[in-house]
């Protein structure tokens, strides 16, 4: 988890100064990286990155094809193709799109390309034509990170506005979307008959969330956004999350619990006249930890600052 976290975010480090998406180039090296392939359950598998900071990647393998949700940075496009063809030779048969971000959905300039369909909220399509500008958050390395648009053949060819089912076989797949949370185009999605869920970066575990408040997302709604995820959830299901491993609902919820204290705690200590650091210092729960990235108390302040950013009560 700790190795994850620093792969992760250390290369921004070093180039977030300079806003040339050239540099996800140089900094991504597929030598240095690698794939872990964890059976979730049953034909449902997880993939995750390590050395380099990707998103989960969730491959369901059904009587026609493979159903992969998320499809990770373009560059190690080879990596990911050899750990699914370690699961199955079947063909890939569609892609969902969690989110728009580049560490979950750059991969579409490679597969999009092949002309594999492409599922995702509309508002994913919508970002992924334009340049987008990453919101600092809480990671301030992050501000400032320009990711190029995407060509018209790289981007969702399917996309919905509130929920979608497909059906493969046995299994119907629900994909919801549920507000405005991490972006304005998440899609939370269930495996109904094995139970498992894919959450992309609405649940994550790496500490406080990155929330990507100047494009469409919110922490108000990323809040209510677990509380939905939770529903959709009993205690057998197994949760793969946007970053580390597998999880069950119960992690969902204490996040949302932390979340909301941090959130009350904010509001009411702003009205009361406290600063963000003397807000910060009354709030004690280990969200506040970065497991080795960055100092934990500026990305706390951070977080503390997002709230009062969305609420325009600072600028
Ligand atoms: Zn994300």
């Amino acid at each position: 988890m700790k190795k994850f976290i620093l792969f992760f975010f250390f290369p921004f480090i070093f180039y977030a100064q300079e806003i040339s998406f050239d540099k996800y180039y140089n900094w991504l090296n597929p030598d240095e990286m690698s794939m872990k392939t964890t059976q979730v359950k049953d034909n449902i598998y997880m993939i995750e990155g390590i050395g380099g900071g990707f998103g989960n990647v969730g491959v369901f393998v059904g009587e026609n094809g493979i159903i992969m949700i998320d499809d990770s940075f373009e560059i190690i496009e080879e990596l990911l193709n050899e750990a699914i063809a370690k699961i199955s030779n079947k063909r890939i048969k569609y892609i969902i799109n969690t989110h728009y971000h580049f560490d979950h959905a750059d991969g579409n300039r490679y597969y999009g390309k092949k002309g594999i369909p492409i599922v995702s909220h509309h508002n994913v399509r919508t970002r992924q034509a334009e340049i987008t500008t990453a919101y600092g958050g809480i990671f301030d390395l992050l501000e400032n990170f320009n990711v190029p648009a995407h060509e018209m053949d790289e981007l969702p060819t399917v996309t919905y506005e509130n929920t979608m089912n497909l059906h493969e076989g046995n299994e119907t797949i629900s994909i919801h979307y549920f507000g405005q949370g991490h972006t304005d185009g998440d899609s939370i999605i269930k495996f109904n008959k094995a139970n498992v869920v894919h959450t992309g970066d609405s649940f994550i575990l790496y500490g406080l969330p990155y929330i990507d408040i100047t494009n469409g997302g919110s922490i108000k709604g990323f809040i209510k956004t677990l509380t939905h995820i939770a529903e959709i959830c009993d205690e057998d299901t197994i949760i793969i999350p946007g970053h580390g491993g597998l999880t069950n609902v119960e992690g969902v919820k204490k996040m949302r619990d932390d979340l909301q204290l941090y959130y009350n705690t904010t509001i009411s200590g702003h009205k009361k006249g406290l600063t963000i650091e003397q807000i910060s210092s009354s709030i004690n729960i280990d969200l506040g930890k970065t497991n080795g990235f960055g100092d934990p108390l500026t990305v706390k302040h951070n977080f503390i600052r997002s709230i009062l950013l969305e609420n325009n009560i600072i600028k």
